[in-house]
């Protein structure tokens, strides 16, 4: 009788073969997938090191890895990618959330925070903020921001159908339907159709900010994801250009407006804001590999 290899060996084999094929993390790409074949989550696997898999459990291990050597995103392949601690689902669709994203969010959350503190101190009853989130995508944004914030409305845009249904079904499993709203269409343009004169505490964006000529140059896994998610045109600034001046109509006075940039963008998206009177000093803020990565201003009161 042949010897079935272990789980230890199985790994060992897969991460060798992903490592050949020039995947960057192959160890711990072989253990996501495995932990997702088992229904197990990853670090349980050592727990297993000396078992055997099913055939079944085997083959579809291998098509995994076949999968992920042909440079399909991990996750993509298991359908779901962790964002600010909770479980977004994905399809190809929408972008996959990105860690330094996160700092946008986080930030937000410090300001919001810190408004209703504010507010709350000048005994205003309402005590609700208002935020849009446009290019939404998965609607990792909004719905982090819902989760954290305790009182707020969020309406989240995206002009494309597709990852409008995968936001909602985020809402959904995220139990903030109450709280989000996702809206199909162009940036501020759907919004007019949900109440016209609506004013928000914060602008919040994540737009394609890839420069067309660098779109070659994306590692093979990037080129996976929705091109309309990526690209900002030729000088990658196109949604900025668009964006920066509506804001200014929606926000209150007082109002923020952060949006996330690509690293070499900061200058040329700082000069955006200043060339509209009405914002304050934009304000750049790094990511955790030292980038520039968020840009934030604040709509002047008069
Ligand atoms: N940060 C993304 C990348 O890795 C780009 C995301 C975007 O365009 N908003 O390319």
């Amino acid at each position: 009788m042949v010897k079935r290899s272990t789980v230890s060996e199985i790994l060992d084999k897969a991460t060798r073969y992903l490592k050949r094929r020039e995947i960057h993390e192959p160890r711990i790409d072989a253990e996501v997938l495995l932990a997702h074949v088992l229904k197990i989550e990853r670090l349980e696997i050592y727990l297993t090191l000396d078992c055997h898999l099913t055939e079944k459990e085997l083959s579809t291990y291998e098509k995994l890895i076949e999968r992920r050597a042909g440079r399909e995103p991990v996750a993509f392949i298991v359908g779901y990618k962790e964002f600010m601690g909770l479980k977004f689902f994905l399809n190809k669709d929408v972008l996959i959330p990105r860690p330094e994203t996160e700092i946008l969010v986080e930030k937000v959350i410090e300001k919001a925070h810190n408004i209703r503190k504010l507010r709350s101190c000048q005994y205003r009853r309402d005590n609700s903020l208002t935020i849009v989130d446009l290019c939404t995508g998965s609607g990792n944004i909004a719905i982090s921001l819902a989760k954290n914030i305790p009182s707020c409305k969020i309406y989240a845009t995206d002009i494309s159908e597709g990852a409008i249904q995968v936001a909602r079904k985020n809402a959904r499993f995220h139990n903030v339907e109450d709280k989000v709203e996702f809206l199909l269409g162009d940036l501020f343009c759907p919004l007019e159709e949900v109440k016209s004169n609506l004013t928000v505490d914060f602008v919040v964006s994540n737009p394609p900010y890839v420069k067309s000529r660098d779109l070659a140059l994306l590692e093979p896994e990037i080129k996976r994801e929705p091109l309309s998610a990526l690209e900002g045109g030729n000088d990658g600034l196109n949604f900025y250009h668009r964006i920066v001046p509506q804001a200014l109509k929606y926000l209150v006075s007082g109002g923020y407006l952060f949006m996330e940039i690509g690293d070499s963008q900061g200058k040329a998206v700082m000069n955006l804001i200043r060339k509209e009177k009405r914002f304050s000093r934009p304000r750049l803020i790094k990511d955790y590999a030292g980038l520039d990565r968020v840009i934030v201003a604040q709509k002047l009161r008069f």
